[in-house]
């Protein structure tokens, strides 16, 4: 992630010299304020899990928000069974609409536990929705081979090589089963200090 000092190199026109850093980076790295480094291929600095995310963490990210869903839909689904059916008699009224709706109305009204678990359904309605924001914010990112700071169009199209192997550049090799857990080894073709634009690879 870090990236390391070096020498100009010829066959590397392309790197730039980093003002904060004073030292050479190549492309893609972006100098991140938080971590005071350059980060190889950054994509932004999480606040959640408080570094940047970038070439050789973004399998990471991109699981953690995966199973931050999964988890989410899991919790809702049972959550959901247990209070509009199992304990449907307390809470299918219009008081749970308001708790919900105006969460203040928890600290008035209501017993202890029944409040408890209103505040927990809407932490779990809260995740769900942030983990769909998230998947659909970056997802499509993945797919065409960008990071999130890609703004103009043309910086959004440059290293697209096509799904198959800009899924493979965050996921590794063995990405088929990569994304399952993080303990599965999954190497990574590219460097992080090296790549090539996909509009010279179409000449
Ligand atoms: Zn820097
Ligand atoms: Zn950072």
């Amino acid at each position: 992630m870090v990236v390391k000092k070096v020498e100009a190199p010829p066959d590397q026109m392309d790197w730039r010299e980093c003002s904060e850093c004073q030292r050479l980076a190549p492309p893609r790295s972006w100098h991140c304020k938080v971590c005071k480094v350059c980060v190889l291929k950054r994509d932004h600095h999480c606040l959640y899990t408080g570094c940047c995310i970038g070439h050789r963490n973004h399998r990471f990210f991109m699981g953690f928000i995966f199973y931050l869903f999964v988890g989410s839909v899991y919790a809702l689904v049972y959550n959901s069974i247990y209070m509009w059916i199992i304990q449907g008699h307390i809470y299918c009224n219009w008081l749970t609409l308001l708790k919900l709706t105006c969460p203040m109305l928890l600290l008035v009204t209501g017993s202890f536990w029944v409040n408890m678990y209103l505040l927990f359904y809407s932490l779990n309605v809260l995740a769900l929705a942030y983990g769909v924001l998230l998947l659909g914010y970056h997802v499509p990112i993945v797919l065409r081979g960008g990071v999130s700071a890609d703004r103009t169009k043309e910086s959004k199209q440059k290293y697209d090589r096509g799904v198959y192997q800009n899924l493979r550049s965050v996921f590794g090799d063995r990405m088929h089963i990569a994304w399952l857990s993080p303990l599965i080894r999954s190497d990574l073709p590219d460097d992080g200090y090296h790549w090539t634009a996909s509009r010279n690879r179409k000449d």
